[in-house]
């Protein structure tokens, strides 16, 4: 059987781990790699880069525990690499005790404190501290190019080659760029970040009903402990970030500023993103919010259940990777497993399950993402086992593109669940038929940290 080829579009965190997940499920394919742009420039330049045990539904804790063992296998075997694992501490309400249990990982191992350990953030009157681990802070951007540096030449990089249009034809998947080659692949994976309307595949998306919105963090110019906690501010969807490599603290929160344009947003902090930071920081830190002001300001893709979305589109060979409300980083690799399961990629046998690490017996870990990144660009890796709800129908090449709707991955779908790689177009499958909307929605919470994680 002829190596299968896949085109991914976009370059971001996203985009960077479905390549390098592919090349570790199918090591002869041909991958490539398509940026309008260099690598990492997107929304994963602008980045705050914190992942913290959490997530709102099962889908999500069990991205969270996937990418979670593979962020810390990745560091293991490459100590060079710019993450670091930093405490937690959350404030909440007193009343939120039982929801916290629910939505951090038992591996958070969270526990009450007096205080929280920063001496400028002060409790609101019935708040409370939990102290706890398994935050991971990374410098998105150079990440996500050393996720990709050890898979060339085998993966194609294009940088600088937008794509203007994606054609799908009988022979594969045509992609024209914009300097007027064309690239055919067998399958192509739209990574987009938050450009869901870039006019060659603004159709295409729309059906999943995505959209953007702003993203704002405040730097503040205060240098913070070498040994500081991320402590987020559970009841805002806010955080503070030490950063103490820039000699700031980085503070998160929500801003809910919708539908704005990536290639126009970027135009620095407006009076309205200060105002509110500010309003919401002077709760909890009031001498922060006292310190000269910086920032970045971005935005990101968000989907309608507020869980990332893995989808074949109209013609299943196209497939959709994104859409993580705020946690790109955080849930890019759980994203690039799906999207390998949902094209159907053989899994690789597991090791043995890893034990939580705060005690709870019987919880298997995420060993497959150990295992893949442990051996960055060589080995392949499996997906999560456990909290999985139904996997999706899953595309499946040659099943057309159908009438009905083509569901998301599970957290993970089983390899079987998706069609055979490898097998050229689908015959008959029906280029221009109804679109194929993500489904895959656990439960009716959506994760409540909808700011930047
Ligand atoms: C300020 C801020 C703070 C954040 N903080 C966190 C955090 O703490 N933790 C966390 O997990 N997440 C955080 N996020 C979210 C996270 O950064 C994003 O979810 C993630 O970077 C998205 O990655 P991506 O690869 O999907 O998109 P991107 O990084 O935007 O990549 C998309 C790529 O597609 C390319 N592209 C677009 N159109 C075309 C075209 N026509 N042809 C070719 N290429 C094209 C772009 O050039 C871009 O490189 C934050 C986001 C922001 C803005």
């Amino acid at each position: 059987m002829k190596a299968p080829s896949i085109a991914v579009v976009g370059a971001g965190v996203v985009g960077c781990a479905v390549a390098r997940e592919l090349r570790a499920r199918v090591p002869e394919a041909a991958v490539s790699l398509i940026d309008q742009d260099v690598l990492a420039t997107g929304a994963s330049r602008r980045s705050a880069g914190l992942h913290f045990p959490r997530g709102a539904t099962p889908r999500v804790r069990s991205m969270t525990r996937h990418s979670q063992d593979f962020y810390d296998a990745l560091r293991t075997a490459r100590p060079s690499l710019p993450i670091r694992p930093l405490g937690l501490e959350v404030v909440a309400s007193e009343t939120s005790e039982s929801e916290l249990r629910e939505i951090y990982l038992d591996r958070a191992g969270l526990t009450r404190a007096d205080r929280v350990s920063e001496p400028s953030v002060r409790l609101p009157k019935k708040a409370r501290v939990w102290r706890g681990e398994g935050c991971l802070h990374a410098d998105v951007s150079s990440l996500a190019q050393a996720l990709v540096h050890g898979l060339r030449p085998s993966v194609t990089v294009r940088e600088g080659q937008r794509v203007t249009a994606v054609e799908p034809l009988r022979e594969g998947v045509t992609l024209r760029l914009g300097s007027g080659e064309t690239l055919t692949a067998d399958r192509v994976v739209l990574a987009p970040g938050p450009w869901l309307s870039a006019p060659a595949w603004a159709d295409l998306v729309a059906p999943l009903g995505a959209r953007v919105k702003k993203v704002v963090a405040l730097h503040i110019m205060r240098p913070p402990d070498d040994a500081g906690r991320a402590v987020v501010f559970h009841d805002e969807d806010a955080f503070l970030l030490p950063l103490p490599d820039r000699g700031q603290w980085l503070f998160s929160f929500t801003r809910n500023d919708w539908d704005v344009n990536p290639d126009t947003v970027s135009d620095g902090l407006g009076a309205d993103d200060v105002r509110e930071g500010l309003e919401v920081l002077r709760r909890y830190a009031p001498g922060l919010a006292e310190e000269p002001i910086a920032g970045r300001v971005f935005c990101d893709a968000y989907s309608p259940s507020r869980e990332p979305l893995v989808a074949a589109l109209a013609d299943p060979r196209i497939v959709f990777a994104g859409a993580a409300n705020g946690s790109g980083f955080r849930l890019a690799p759980a994203i690039a497993t799906e999207t390998a399961d949902l094209l159907g990629l053989p899994t690789p046998p597991q090791p043995p399950p890893r034990p939580e690490r705060a005690g709870t017996p019987g919880t298997t870990g995420t060993t497959g993402a150990a295992a893949s990144a442990a051996s960055v660009g060589t080995a392949a890796s499996a997906g999560t086992a456990e909290a999985a709800p139904p996997a999706g129908s899953g595309a499946s090449a040659g099943s057309g593109a159908s009438a009905g709707p083509v569901a998301n991955a599970g957290p993970v779908a089983s390899a079987g669940s998706a069609g055979a790689f490898g097998v050229g177009a689908p015959a008959g499958s029906g280029v221009g038929a109804a679109p194929v909307v993500s489904a895959g929605v656990v439960g009716g919470r959506v994760d409540r940290l909808r700011s930047s994680q």
